[in-house]
């Protein structure tokens, strides 16, 4: 099917590759125009606006957050200007307010409204294995089924008011983030108290701990993989807002998202903008004396 997609960051492009190796035809646009160049030599056509994209009738949207998001839909040449009846996938991790707004601006603007936000980082992105989380009407699913064919492993049908699927992705990066600041004092502890930090995390994650995101996890943390960054720490300081922004509108007290919230703060204020959440863990060893 013919689609367009806007936002071709870590995530982005490779996802609009995946759309082009599954045979769709392919409209990108992108703020900085050279990542829309790269994707044109696969085969893409390049939009001279978010509008243009929008033309294709289905526009995908993966853009960092929701000022971004926000500024692609209304802008003069914006989503909302082009699209007409079509279709607007929204696949970043945004907001409930601002996905509860979309959904309500383009039903009066005559056009359709999906959320659908992933996990999988993006290695799991160019390997086309995330996960979608997707909700909105039942027939805008099945109509954009083709797609989420394309890029991920599985999709995962949350309910008809888009919004659901922003929280199911809150609360599993709120549980991610916490997975991470587990592990980092944990290791921190092992690593003070003499006992070898590989060994501890490799025997838990192997038997109590046996799941996708301890896993993964624990070797980034031994690793030390800060940089370059799959996920940024900004957009994660990014995601515990928006958590602590549904949580409030809901009267749901999150008191162990404080804690992450800050050991966020400090890893980019020590590491600075471009590391991996994953420094979470660096900070961590430093909050102990480590270097
Ligand atoms: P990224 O690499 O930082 O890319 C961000 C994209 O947003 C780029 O295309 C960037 O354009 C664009 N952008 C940022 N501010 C903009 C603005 N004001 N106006 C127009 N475009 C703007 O981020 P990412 O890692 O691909 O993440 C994208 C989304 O997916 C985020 O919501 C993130 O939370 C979510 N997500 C990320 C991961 C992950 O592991 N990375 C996993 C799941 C979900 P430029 O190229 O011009 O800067």
């Amino acid at each position: 099917m013919e689609v367009g997609f806007v936002g071709l960051g870590s995530m982005g492009a490779a996802m609009a590759a995946n759309l082009l190796k599954a045979g769709h035809r392919v409209r990108v646009w992108n703020r900085s125009i050279a990542k829309a160049e790269a994707l044109e030599r696969d085969g893409a056509r390049r939009a001279g606006s978010p509008a243009e994209a929008a033309a294709a009738g289905v526009v995908i949207t993966m853009l960092a957050d929701d000022a971004a998001v926000s500024g692609i839909v209304h802008g003069t040449d914006g989503i909302l200007a082009g699209l007409g009846g079509g279709l607007h996938v929204s696949m970043s991790t945004i907001g409930t307010e601002l996905s509860d707004r979309l959904a309500a601006e383009h039903q009066a603007a005559g056009s359709r409204y999906l959320a659908a936000p992933v996990f999988g980082r993006p290695a799991a992105a160019a390997a086309a294995k995330l996960f979608v989380v997707a909700a909105g009407r039942e027939a805008d699913i099945d109509a954009a089924q083709p797609l989420f064919d394309a890029l991920g492993q599985r999709t995962f049908r949350v309910g008809t008011r888009p919004s659901a699927a922003n929280i199911v992705k809150l609360c599993g990066n709120f549980m991610i983030m916490a997975a991470i600041e587990t592990m980092a004092e944990a290791a921190t502890l092992a690593a003070k108290a003499g006992v070898d930090e590989r060994e501890m995390l490799g025997m838990l994650t192997g038997t109590l701990f046996d799941s996708p995101i301890y896993r993964t996890y624990s070797e980034l943390i031994l690793d030390e993989r800060y940089r370059p960054a799959g996920f940024a720490a900004p957009l994660g300081l990014k995601d515990a807002r928006l958590v602590g922004q549904a949580a409030e509108a809901v009267r749901a007290p999150m008191p162990v998202l404080g804690v992450i919230r800050d050991r966020l703060l400090a890893t980019i204020a020590q590491e600075g903008e471009d590391v991996d959440w994953v420094a979470m863990a660096l900070a961590a060893r430093r909050s102990a004396g480590l270097k």
